[in-house]
């Protein structure tokens, strides 16, 4: 459980893991699962507990992140 009341391991059934690098993961949204940042629905979400990442440049879509004690999650809606 985190700070903000999002678990992710809690929510792991309700999520399609894509890519897994360790320290990175990324999951796709196949249950209408709801973004703890502003309670909408997302497509993508990515973690990661890496210090620092780069993003290539996207589409334009919006992005909420959220930060706990062990991860950074950064939802794509
Ligand atoms: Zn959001």
């Amino acid at each position: 459980m985190t700070d903000t009341g999002f678990d992710v391991h809690a929510e792991r059934h309700r999520l399609k893991q894509l890519t897994d690098d360790g320290d990175m993961k990324l999951f796709e949204n196949r249950d209408g699962v709801e973004c703890p940042a502003c309670g909408r629905g997302f497509d993508r979400l990515f973690s990661t507990s890496r210090e620092s990442v780069s993003f290539p440049e996207n589409d334009g879509s919006r992005f909420c992140l959220l930060r706990t004690s062990e991860a950074v999650y950064l939802f794509r809606h």
